[in-house]
Formats: structure tokens, C-alpha cells, sequence
């Protein structure tokens, strides 16, 4: 279905990203994936053909420029863009100082905004393109504990309704997904930071976040990965600046 297609994901070595650039690969996109961590890039793409790692740290400006030009000149346009790498970490905010504050901004929005831009030119320059932003449930709702990260979030889903706007009626399209608890590495760091702040259990931390899924169990990398598919898919075309949650159930937003 993605032959010929360049897709860029950016946190595509590991988690959530790396299930979409395999689900991708396998349909037969050639997929560039990004992180700070070469080894980490390096393993994913020694599993599945077709992953082509480089190193790209999302809040460097112009090391995103430089590495997604170098990457369109190696393999053409980007059509699919997936900005996925982001970190979560919790503070309530009212405690949240300005570096801690920066951090998550830089990382999750500007890391996006970074991203998108850098990549939209080449994907103008060919008739069709899907931009998926990785936002999450906390991008449509208040998350206890993690105003930053929500405002981030939320922030995200501004941009992509926006470019929806822009591009109104031309073959590209722009979604966010946002995901409940997904079975990924953030998990785990949570599951220590949940426990260090309140004083509960590693397997009491872990229920927290079951819980909070609607249907109460960790939804799965494929399930997220399936959902970016579909958004790619000839049949999709009409979905456009949507947030696709994927939590268990309803979210009030
Ligand atoms: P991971 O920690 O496995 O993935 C995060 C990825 O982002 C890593 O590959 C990491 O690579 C990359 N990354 C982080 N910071 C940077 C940076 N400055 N520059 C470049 N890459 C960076 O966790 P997930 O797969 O769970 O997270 C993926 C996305 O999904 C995130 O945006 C997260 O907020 C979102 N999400 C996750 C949920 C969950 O429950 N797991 C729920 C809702 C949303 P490296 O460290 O090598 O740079």
C-alpha cells in the first residue's frame, strides 16, 4: 500500500514510535527514524527492513533542518510525517519551575512544530501526504499532576487543526492520536515516579494507570501503530484534523 512512500518518525526507535514505523515498513514505506539514541535506532532498524536511523534531537532547530534535508535528498519526499518523540513526566503545577516547564515544551511542541515545518515543503511539492501528531487523552483533557505535559499536549492539537485549516480540501491530512496508558518504556519511568510522589507500591503505581484507561488494561503499541496505518490508507482522505483517542472508551474532551 506505502510503496514508493517516504514516511518520517521522529522517537522511532523505540515504544509507540517504533510500532508505527515497523507497521509502516511492512506495507512497504521506506521509513527514516529519529532519536538521540543511536543504538537504540540502530536495533530497530536491524529487525525491520526498510528503517533508515539517524540521529535528531527535536529541540535542536537546526539539526531538524539539516537532517530532514539530508533526508530527502537520500530518500525523496516525506509523505508521511508521524511527530511521535516526546517525553512525560509528572509535576503539579503549581510546583512546576520554569526549566522543568521548558523542557516539556521543548521537547513535545516545539519538537513538533520543528518537525512539521522542516518536513511540510517536501510533502507540498507531491499530491499527497498524511501528517500524524502523537498528542494523547491528556491533549484533550486536565491530567492530575502533569500540567505541562497536558498543556503540551494540548498544544499539539492546536497545530494540527490548524494545518487542517490551512490545507483545507488539498490531498494532505492532518490528525493527532491520543492515547491512553500504552504499553511503552514511559510506562515503566512512570510507574517509579508514581510510586516516589505517592508514596504507593510499583504494582499500586501500575493500577493507577490501568485504571485510568476506560476499559482498564494498557493498550498495546499495535493498537496505536494500526490506528496510524488506517490514517495513511487510500480510504482515509476524509478525516481530517480529527483526534483520534484511543483510550477504552469515551473521553470527554
Ligand atoms: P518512549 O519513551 O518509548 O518513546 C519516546 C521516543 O521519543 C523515544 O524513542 C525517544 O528517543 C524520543 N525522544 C524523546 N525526546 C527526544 C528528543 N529531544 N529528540 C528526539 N527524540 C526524542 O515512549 P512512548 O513510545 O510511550 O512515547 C511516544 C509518544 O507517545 C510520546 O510523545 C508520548 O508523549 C506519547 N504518549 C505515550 C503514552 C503512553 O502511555 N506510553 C500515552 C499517550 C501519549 P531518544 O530517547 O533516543 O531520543
Amino acid at each position: 500500500m506505502l510503496k514508493g512512500k517516504h514516511a518520517l518518525v521522529t522517537g522511532g526507535g523505540t515504544g509507540i514510535g517504533l510500532a508505527i514505523a515497523k507497521i509502516l515498513a511492512e506495507n512497504g514505506a521506506t521509513v527514516t527514524i529519529t532519536g538521540r539514541r543511536m543504538e537504540a535506532l540502530e536495533a530497530a532498524a536491524g529487525e525491520t527492513a526498510g528503517l533508515r536511523p539517524r540521529i535528531m534531537d527535536v529541540t535542536d532547530e537546526s539539526a531538524v533542518k539539516t537532517v530532514i534535508g539530508a533526508a530527502v535528498k537520500e530518500f525523496g519526499p516525506i509523505q508521511i510525517l508521524v511527530a511521535n518523540a516526546g517525553i512525560a513526566e509528572g509535576k503539579k503545577l503549581h510546583k512546576t519551575d520554569t526549566a522543568f516547564w521548558r523542557k516539556i515544551m521543548a521537547t513535545n511542541l516545539d519538537g513538533a512544530f520543528f518537525t512539521i515545518r522542516e518536513a511540510m515543503p517536501s510533502m507540498l511539492s507531491t499530491d499527497w501526504g498524511r501528517v500524524i501528531a502523537i498528542s494523547s487523552i491528556a491533549g484533550v483533557r486536565g491530567l492530575p499532576g502533569g500540567g505541562a505535559y497536558s498543556a503540551s499536549k494540548h498544544g499539539v492539537i492546536g497545530m494540527i487543526r490548524s494545518l487542517a485549516e490551512d490545507f483545507m480540501g488539498q490531498p494532505y491530512t492532518f490528525n493527532s492520536i491520543c492515547p491512553g496508558y500504552v504499553e511503552t518504556d514511559i510506562i515503566t519511568r512512570n510507574i517509579d515516579s508514581i510510586k516516589d510522589r505517592a508514596g504507593i507500591s510499583a504494582e499500586d503505581a501500575l493500577k493507577v494507570m490501568t485504571e485510568a484507561n476506560r476499559h482498564k488494561r494498557l493498550i498495546s503499541t499495535r493498537e496505536i501503530a494500526e490506528a496510524a496505518l488506517w490514517l495513511c490508507s487510500p480510504h482515509s482522505g476524509s478525516v481530517n484534523g480529527q483526534e483520534i483517542k484511543i483510550a477504552g472508551g469515551q473521553v470527554a474532551g
